[in-house]
């Protein structure tokens, strides 16, 4: 697959296992519990996407697409201007940062569908450097439900987002809930910290989890797989699927400057 290039997280040792970040023209998935800090990763993203390339940024605006209502604007100018406060301290920027991150907020099936076509326009008059959906799982459950049984009313969105990921050549980067794994070592050892691994015994395992919820169509579109969770106490985010690196796992932590290694 040829990629177009990298939104880089800022954290290094990730950065270096996705060569560059997370890349264009494919999507990302951010798994894990809740609160483990996956819309804090997707505030943080949306910080870097948006920031002036001499600060690291790509310059550019983000479609947030907010399942959840859990996007805080707050939260992400407290960010910025704990991380960058050289940008955000000046006059009017944080504003213009947060102006730049269109936040969608829909609330049914049918809106999330909407959202999306309005997304095809946006693309057109918008410099869009990144797409967010936190989170899908939202979809799968609540208004949704659907037995095994029953066809996956999310196939055409799945297959809508990969279309825009490769035509447009952004990166989209979607967040996903599970349950923790408390009680299952296997589930959790597997990846060793900063160490090359070549076996992903846990992947299937989680699989079984999302299939459950959004079905095997979504689990083959997604390229890039983070998994997020604690062990010990300590938070970890782990490379779970790509086609270009190995299994590896770094500790991270979420302080008042958002997502750091
Ligand atoms: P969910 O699946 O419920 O949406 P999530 O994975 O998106 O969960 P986040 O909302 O990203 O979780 O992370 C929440 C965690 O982020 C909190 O538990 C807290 O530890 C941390 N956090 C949030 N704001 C701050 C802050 N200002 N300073 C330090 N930590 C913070
Ligand atoms: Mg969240």
């Amino acid at each position: 697959e040829q990629l177009a290039g990298h939104l880089p997280t800022g954290l290094k040792g990730l950065d270096e296992a996705l060569f560059g970040g997370i890349p264009f023209g494919v999507i990302t998935e951010l798994v894990g519990p809740a609160g483990i800090g996956k819309t804090q990763f997707c505030l943080k993203l949306s910080l870097l996407a948006s920031l002036p390339m001499r600060h690291g940024g790509l310059d550019g605006q983000v479609i947030y697409i907010d399942m959840e209502s859990k996007f805080s604007s707050k939260r992400l100018i407290e960010i910025g201007a704990q991380s960058f406060p050289e940008i955000f301290h000046m006059r009017g920027m944080a504003q213009e940062m947060a102006g730049r991150i269109l936040v969608l907020r829909p609330v049914s099936l049918a809106e999330f569908t909407e959202s999306l076509q309005q997304i095809k326009i946006l693309l057109l008059e918008r410099r869009v450097k990144l797409l967010v959906i936190d989170s899908m799982a939202a979809l799968a459950s609540g208004e949704f439900e659907h037995g095994a049984s029953k066809i996956n009313p999310l196939g055409w969105h799945i297959s809508f987002l990969k279309s825009v990921a490769e035509l447009s050549r952004i990166p989209i980067v979607v967040t996903n809930q599970v349950r923790s794994q408390s009680n299952d070592d296997t589930w959790r050892y597997n990846f060793q910290v900063g160490t090359r691994r070549q076996d992903l015994e846990d992947t299937p395992k989680y699989d079984s989890h999302l299939i459950a919820a959004l079905g095997i169509h979504w689990s083959h579109a997604v390229t890039i797989r983070l998994i997020l969770e604690t062990i010990s106490g300590e938070r970890f985010i782990k490379v779970a699927k790509s086609p270009m690196s190995p299994a590896l796992a770094f500790p991270f932590s979420i302080t008042s400057s958002g997502i750091s290694l």
